[in-house]
């Protein structure tokens, strides 16, 4: 449903200060794909989600939803079909508008173009749907969303994501800005919506353990290349330590074909 080819970005192309910040990058990803990203400081995981989402345009390579290509489309004309979450809580909701306010945008957005009536049972599907963040925030409705911890914040952009219903889900480090038990509480609830709405999720994450934890599919990226895309049972059986050793093998193996193209 996601097919991505050919994707490059390149900054201060031409300059002694260029950065390929993403490599030709070519991939695929199923409806219903679970992927979770890791890579190091600067590997091009956040550049890539730009690319994606439309933040940020691509120097050479093609975008394709559900077989459109989607490579011109702008930012806000994407955000129909792709739902991005960041690191900071405050980023996927309005802070000043009230929590009953924050989800008719989602629902009118997810509801487009059918004909659902607005009336005083909105209110009640908005109570039943916020019931399942066990957060509280059903008798809250009239609050600012602002008044909210960050927790909650991030967990109410999740919910106003299932309701807006996009073809993918971009995770940005979603869970790194809370302390861990709102951590935990957000990561619960992402596998959960996952699970239950059967979302296609990209999530970056600095935590290997939870990279191997959750998910179907494990992608590597190092200096603006996947160089690691792991699925089914062999990401079953990954381990922290295996994989840094993948990492080591892969990364030693191109240094040695760097150094067979330098030889005479
Ligand atoms: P981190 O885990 O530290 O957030 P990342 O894998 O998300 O890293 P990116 O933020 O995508 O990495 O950065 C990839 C490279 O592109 C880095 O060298 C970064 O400095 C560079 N870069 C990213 N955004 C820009 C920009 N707007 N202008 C110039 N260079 C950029």
């Amino acid at each position: 449903m996601i097919r991505i080819e050919k994707l490059s970005k390149v900054y201060y192309p031409g300059t002694v200060n260029e950065i390929v910040a993403i490599r030709d990058v070519d991939l695929r990803v199923a409806e219903g794909d679970f992927i979770t990203i890791i890579g190091s400081n600067g590997a091009g995981k956040t550049t890539l989600f730009n690319l994606i989402s439309g933040n940020q345009p691509a120097t050479t390579g093609r975008i394709f939803v559900n077989d459109r290509d989607v490579t011109s489309h702008a930012e806000y004309k994407r955000a129909a079909y792709i739902g991005r979450i960041f690191q900071d809580p405050r980023l996927g909701t309005a802070g000043r508008m009230a929590l009953e306010d924050n989800l008719i945008i989602a629902f009118k957005k997810g509801m487009k173009g059918l004909k659902i009536s607005l009336n005083g049972r909105r209110r009640d599907f908005f109570r039943e749907q916020l019931t399942k963040l066990e957060m509280g925030l059903e008798s809250r409705l009239k609050d600012n969303v602002g008044l909210f911890s960050g927790g909650q914040r991030q967990a109410l952009t999740l919910l106003m994501m299932v309701i807006s219903r996009p073809s993918l889900i971009l995770l940005d480090e979603h869970t790194a800005a809370l302390d861990p038990k709102n951590a935990s509480i957000v990561l619960d609830l992402t596998t959960r919506f996952i699970r239950e709405y059967g979302l296609t999720t990209m999530m970056v994450t600095h935590n290997m353990g939870q990279a191997i934890a959750y998910g179907n599919r494990l992608l590597m990226m190092d200096k603006g290349e996947i160089i690691l895309d792991v699925a089914g049972e062999e990401k079953k059986n990954l381990t922290v330590e295996k994989l840094i050793d993948k990492f080591h093998k892969i990364r030693h193996a191109s240094f040695e074909n760097d150094e067979a193209l330098l030889s005479p």
